[in-house]
């Protein structure tokens, strides 16, 4: 009989905290699930991580952690621009003594592209860019079949390039990075900008009348219904989307571009249009050959499958 070695892999995102349990050769199969709200502040993040571990009541020998933000490699949260209140959090050490489990705490976008690289979209590619695009945007670069992670660990937060040195503000301290634009935070921006030039009806109607509520899945159900204003929208977002993708395949050359985080549920809309704005930015778009633009396939899942995968191979 095969022994099961199971894996638990925590995804902490900006509104909820994500855990499963798997075996780590199967990535596919996901054997319990748990879902709960993130804490504010590192004790209450601890103590929710370490009650996860508990509630998915696996024999489980390791554990792995995806946060949103800068972590070191010996698993320190020096700063997370999403999370309130929380930097320099030795989360794998305390994680490890309070638990009496191996714990490997990672970015969550490097465990998305771990995870869609194993079991999704970008299996089968030694050469990947994985892209999430949520409340903000995080990377992971897969070269030489491995995980690209730089001389601290930080390595892959296109999120913070600066693409507008006069834009808006930014969680991390920064003005105009990438994520400002090209998010679904950004995308409601535009949306909004929009609403209050006296465009876009069709998406504030959705809203309930009222521009400050419009998000993105509003300016989508218009655009969908064939609401041209709503399209010129979605145009701008794609734009800004691909105008960072263009920037990265020009540094990194991969083979194929996923595209994942909250705004996959409008890949249908959306990606056709960066794919087309993309192959006019890209150096030499017209004599390279074409990077595939393709959206994730593991879901609001794949940060947790990642984090239980580094586990298994970490420590
Ligand atoms: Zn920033």
């Amino acid at each position: 009989m095969l022994l099961v070695v199971e894996t638990i892999g925590i995804d902490v995102g900006g509104t909820k905290v994500l855990g499963v349990a798997l075996d780590p050769s199967c990535p596919d199969v996901v054997r319990a699930e748990q879902r709960v709200p993130t804490p504010e502040g590192g004790d209450g993040l601890v103590d929710t991580l370490l009650a996860l571990v508990v509630g998915l009541s696996a024999p489980a020998a390791r554990v792995g952690v995806g946060v949103p933000g800068l972590v070191d490699r010996q698993g320190t949260l020096r700063m997370g621009p999403h999370l309130r209140r929380l930097h320099d959090v030795p989360l794998a050490e305390v994680l490890t003594q309070r638990s009496g489990r191996l714990t490997v705490v990672d970015n969550d976008a490097n465990c998305h592209a771990v995870a869609e690289q194993a079991a999704g979209s970008a299996r089968g590619y030694d050469e990947a860019l994985v892209v999430t695009l949520g409340t903000g945007i995080g990377a992971g670069i897969i070269t030489g079949g491995r995980l690209l992670r730089g001389a601290n660990g930080f390595a892959g937060e296109p999120g913070h390039m600066v693409v507008d040195p006069n834009g808006p503000p930014c969680p991390c301290g920064k003005r105009g990075c990438w994520e400002r634009f090209a998010s679904g935070t950004g995308f409601a921006r535009l949306g909004r900008d929009a609403a209050y030039g006296g465009r876009l009806d069709g998406a504030v109607e959705r809203a309930g009348g009222d521009p400050e509520a419009l998000r993105g899945e509003h300016v989508t159900a218009a655009a969908r219904a064939g609401d041209a204003e709503a399209l010129t929208v979605v145009g701008q977002l794609a734009h800004w989307i691909a105008l960072g993708l263009a920037n990265l395949v020009n540094v990194l050359d991969p083979a194929v571009i996923v595209i994942g985080g909250g705004l996959v549920e409008a890949a249908d809309l959306l990606l056709p249009e960066v794919q087309m704005r993309f192959s006019d930015l890209v150096m030499a778009g017209d004599r390279r050959p074409a990077v595939p633009i393709v959206a994730a396939a593991l879901g609001d899942r794949a940060g947790a499958i990642g984090a239980a995968l580094l586990a298994a191979e970490g420590g």
